[in-house]
């Protein structure tokens, strides 16, 4: 039987760094469901980021045609090249994921990303992969769960936000389970939710200007209490533009931004769009 990840911790008298975000599972039953949760066959090539000592790397090479490991830590890469060594279809890169180039890591095949992500890069890497336009099939992971509830959120709900859109306009999003503290070594204050977002074929709107509509998103959230007309005034637009706008994207004057679905926001962009050009 392989060590547990407790065994693992003492065995090389390993110092947890706070500032990594390192908490690390000992509960195999979330990595499990972590696995069944992504879907995981042996076509797929996954890339984990932070695996920590290698607790669900492991089940992850039991599951996966290939697996991909991005590590941080530099006193982490040769415990995992030891506990890991009989794995031939495993590759352990010591990289910042925050940096690294994902597509040149898949090289041409669509990845399938699992991770238990430390809390600090969650929102830094999904905007990443989702705006670099990453060829991914899905992404399962372990986040804060009020970060997943904003990835779920709908429109109206005090969760609603950029990442909401963000995440939505991209993906598919389905909670797979709450993680309570007592799964991890050390224990996190928080606890935590397992989420897979699924790539859509196609974005969930036509958008004819993404970087348009992305500015726009940002302003309603940024002053999310202000009507949609006062975000589009401070965004530069003229009252009778505005009101123009609205009346054609079929909106109220006095609605407020946070009711837009990701659709209703793609339709006033590219009205605002058509208008301008
Ligand atoms: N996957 C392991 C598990 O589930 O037990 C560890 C998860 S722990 C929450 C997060 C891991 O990410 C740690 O191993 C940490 O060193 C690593 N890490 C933190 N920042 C990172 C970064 N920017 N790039 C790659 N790894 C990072």
């Amino acid at each position: 039987m392989s060590n547990t990840t407790k065994q693992i911790v003492e065995k090389y008298g390993f110092r947890f760094t706070k500032s990594l975000g390192q908490n690390f599972l000992v509960d195999m039953n979330i990595v499990k469901d972590i696995i069944r949760g992504a879907e995981i066959t042996k076509e797929d090539h996954v890339i984990e980021i932070g695996p920590g000592v290698g607790t669900l790397t492991r089940g992850l090479l039991e599951a996966a045609g290939k697996v991909t490991a991005i590590e941080l830590d530099e006193k982490l890469i040769p415990i995992l090249k030891e506990e890991l060594k009989g794995y031939e279809h495993f590759t352990l890169l010591h990289e910042d994921a925050t940096k690294v180039d994902l597509g040149e890591i898949a090289d041409g095949a669509s990845i399938k990303l699992v991770a238990n992500l430390p809390y600090y890069v969650t929102t830094p890497i999904i905007t990443k992969i989702l705006n670099d336009k990453t060829d991914f099939q899905s992404l399962t992971i372990m986040i804060q769960k009020e970060v997943a509830e904003r990835m779920n959120a709908g429109p109206g709900t005090k969760d609603y936000g950029a990442l909401s859109v963000l995440v939505q306009y991209y993906c598919d999003s389905k909670i797979i389970r709450t993680v309570p503290p007592e799964s991890f070594i050390p224990r996190p204050k928080v606890d935590s939710t397992v989420i897979r977002l699924t790539k859509l074929s196609e974005p969930r709107a036509k958008v004819t200007d993404e970087a348009l509509f992305f500015k726009l998103v940002r302003q309603v959230f940024n002053m999310r209490r202000k009507t949609l007309s006062n975000n589009l005034k401070a965004m530069g637009y003229s009252r009778e533009f505005i009101e123009e706008a609205l009346e054609k994207a079929g909106i109220d004057l006095k609605a407020r931004g946070e009711t837009l679905t990701v659709e209703r926001f793609a339709h006033l962009a590219n009205t605002i769009k058509e208008m301008n050009s």
